[in-house]
């Protein structure tokens, strides 16, 4: 078949490889002019299924609200909702009751074993260098953190996922860079879990599908998908650099047999074109990222693979010759607008755990947006239009997604039976 994807973050470049593996005739559309560049950009890394999670979860609107007006919150709401924030609220706190939750906590649990799984083989295959380390410890500061990971452990047992809680002791072996004079009551260790830059992976995956034949159309927005016998789509051809006086932008248009949206937060507005809704809605976060110093006497400066701060919900994580530091979720507000007290806690946390580890001079600083559906899983599947498909909205965990959604995805359009039930990530469950 002639399938267009639409989206090249992390999502749309694994399901442009799943579908060409299948022997499709494959063209990417990506409104950029480099792939990886939204939310697939600077991610925290993290490739950990006992962490791949609803976000939509019972306790979580008590907790939500018991922090939205604390310094260091974790979640918060940067203006008062409008209609469709509101709306997208209402269907998030009625999935966060107990009904659901623990199938759906199952299914995003098998989607991101198998995806991990299938990452590994694919960079073993590939020969993709994605600056990847293994495993993940999560620090435990006091003994509330301590008390609340018991009650999620069973969770990690039942989901079968290798973990160990362990003493701080054991964390400082784990990870010896830590700082000893900071308090830490326990960790729990899960082995193996990785961490690797994201971005890196997308752009090598990128080139290795553009040497095998896979198109990618890099500045095309796309602003109409008209399904039937052949789907048709249109798009808008932006000028390599803005402002360089190709006037008006060219419009192209193309017949395919199938699409597949991988366009995350583009894809709401996309969809309108068909008059599908998708109740989507943007969370953002922050990162940072900085080179670690390099000191002969002393080589374990910062991390050596993934740490996650229980109590900020920070995630700290090597990647090659530098630290990324992410965390923060914020509803609303304006996408460029760097909030300086989320970064200043992200420097925080780095500074408790790793003081003096990492040069502070030329950080990049990213706000990205996290695609995310109100119950949690990411929707893939055929929308019940001709020729359309989602795989779209993996919310905080598309990159620990990536590869299991993609060859879901692919199975579905190719007909076949998937490894895993489809129906917990169905495009159109919000109508029934
Ligand atoms: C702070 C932070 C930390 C995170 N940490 C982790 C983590 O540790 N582990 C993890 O698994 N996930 C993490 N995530 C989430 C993860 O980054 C996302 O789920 C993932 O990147 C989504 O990938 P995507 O390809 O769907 O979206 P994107 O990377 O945003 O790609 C979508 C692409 O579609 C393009 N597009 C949109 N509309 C159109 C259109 N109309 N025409 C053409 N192109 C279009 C966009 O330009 C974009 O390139 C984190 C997110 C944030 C913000």
């Amino acid at each position: 078949m002639r399938i267009a994807v639409v989206g090249a973050g992390v999502v749309g470049i694994t399901t442009a490889h799943a579908l060409h593996s299948d022997g499709h005739e494959v063209t990417v559309y990506e409104r950029n002019g480099t792939v990886a560049s939204e939310t697939s950009f600077a991610n925290a890394g993290l490739i950990a299924p006992g962490y791949v999670t609803p976000w939509a979860a019972p306790g979580m609107l008590r907790k939500v609200l018991s922090q939205l007006l604390q310094r260091d919150a974790a979640v918060r709401m940067a203006t008062l909702p409008g209609l469709e924030l509101a709306g997208w609220l209402w269907r998030w706190q009625r999935a966060c009751g107990p009904v659901g939750y623990l199938q759906r906590r199952a299914a995003m649990i098998s989607l991101a074993h198998d995806s991990l799984s299938r990452t590994r083989a694919l960079t073993k295959d590939m020969e993709i260098d994605y600056e990847n380390g293994r495993g993940m410890l999560v620090l435990l500061r006091g003994e509330k953190e301590l008390a609340q990971a018991r009650t999620g452990l069973k969770l990690l047992t039942d989901a079968k996922i290798d973990f160990h809680l362990v003493d701080a002791e054991k964390c400082r072996q784990i990870e010896p860079g830590l700082n000893d004079s900071m308090a830490l009551r326990a960790g729990i260790h899960l082995p193996d879990t990785e961490v690797g830059n994201c971005r890196q992976f997308a752009m090598q995956l990128k080139h290795m599908l553009q040497e095998r034949g896979v198109a990618f159309q890099l500045h095309h927005a796309v602003h109409r998908l008209s399904p039937g016998s052949k789907l048709e789509l249109h798009a808008t051809v932006h000028a390599e650099t803005p402002g360089s006086g190709r006037d008006p932008e060219p419009e192209v248009h193309e017949s395919f047999d199938a699409a597949i949206v991988c366009a995350a937060n583009g894809a709401p507005d996309l969809l309108r074109s068909t008059r599908m809704r998708l109740p989507l809605q943007s969370v953002y976060g922050y990162s940072v990222t900085l080179p670690l110093r390099q000191f002969e006497a002393h080589p374990d400066v910062g991390p050596r693979a993934a740490i996650m701060d229980e109590r900020f919900k920070v995630a700290i994580a090597r990647l090659g010759d530098r630290v990324r530091v992410a965390g923060s979720a914020e509803l609303g507000g304006d996408p460029l607008r760097i909030r300086e007290a989320a970064v200043k806690t992200l420097y925080r946390v780095l500074d408790d755990w790793f003081p003096g580890a990492a040069s502070h001079g030329q950080p990049q600083v990213w706000k990205g947006a996290r695609p995310m559906l109100p119950d949690g899983p990411p929707a893939i599947g055929a929308t019940g239009l001709p020729g359309l498909w989602l795989n779209t909205g993996h919310g905080s965990s598309g990159w620990a997604l990536a590869c299991g959604s993609a060859r879901l995805v692919a199975d579905l359009v190719a007909g076949r039976k998937p490894m895993l039930d489809p129906q917990p990530f169905s495009p159109t469950r919000w109508n029934r």
